[in-house]
């Protein structure tokens, strides 16, 4: 009988452990209840000292709540601006310590991730996040336990106008537009990831907070959409 190469059972395990966690991502909330014109905005990667400002002015401007996923390690370096989202009136959520790739991290890792995170939002803002987004939807095993024990579930969305290759914030702007509808649960960046992203979200906002207003959408905090009208 032929013996089996090194790497087979090390590389199922790890797609058992990674790719294969995502099937509890099944159960993930995407987006909101359709009964009522309410959409989250929600804010990835972030704070950043420079662009998250100025998101928070042109949210307060259009009278538009949001969620900001913070990353724990930046948002332990810009406390102020962290307890600033929260007196403005948004929701300040969890999306892990460093951003890395949690399919890259083993059990203790990825629980120290989420865990660091949640502890330095609470004590910035005095509320412990609510929900958790993974970066780029990726998860492992070891996130589940994590978030159960927590009380935080895994968020994702429904609508990303911007993956991970650069959209023009017009065409950002117009495919949000285009593809809202009520419960939506909007994926957008306000800190650097895909390059310029958060200077190309500043560009974007404006328009489509505009047409969102026109359209008769309130732009709420994620537990206000996920609640009952
Ligand atoms: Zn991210």
């Amino acid at each position: 009988m032929r013996r089996l190469p090194l790497w087979v059972l090390p590389g199922l395990l790890w797609g058992a452990y990674a790719p294969g966690a995502h099937a509890f991502t099944l159960t993930a909330i995407r987006r909101g209840p359709r009964g009522a014109r309410r959409v989250a905005l929600t804010f990835d990667d972030g704070p950043d000292p420079v662009h998250t400002p100025k998101v928070l002015d042109l949210l307060g401007d259009a009278g538009a709540r949001g969620t900001f996923f913070v990353v724990g390690e930046r948002a332990a370096g810009a406390p102020d601006l962290v307890r600033e989202m929260a007196a403005r009136g948004h929701e300040v959520e969890n999306h892990t310590w460093s951003h890395g790739n949690l399919w890259l991290r083993g059990p203790g890792a990825t629980e120290r991730e989420i865990v660091r995170t949640h502890e330095v939002v609470h004590d910035l803002t005095g509320r412990p996040p609510r929900f958790f987004r993974p970066p780029w939807g990726m998860v492992n095993l070891a996130v589940f336990p994590t978030l159960r024990r927590l009380g935080t579930p895994c968020v994702l969305w429904s609508l990303q106008p911007e993956g991970l290759r650069p959209v023009a914030p017009h065409e950002m702007a117009s495919r949000v537009l285009r593809g809202i509808g009520p419960g939506a649960i909007v994926d957008l960046h306000d800190a650097e990831g895909v390059p310029g992203a958060p200077g190309r979200l500043l560009d974007a906002l404006p328009p489509m907070l505009e047409g969102l207003r026109a359209a008769g959408y309130a732009c709420v905090p994620l537990a206000e959409l996920l609640s009952p009208a």
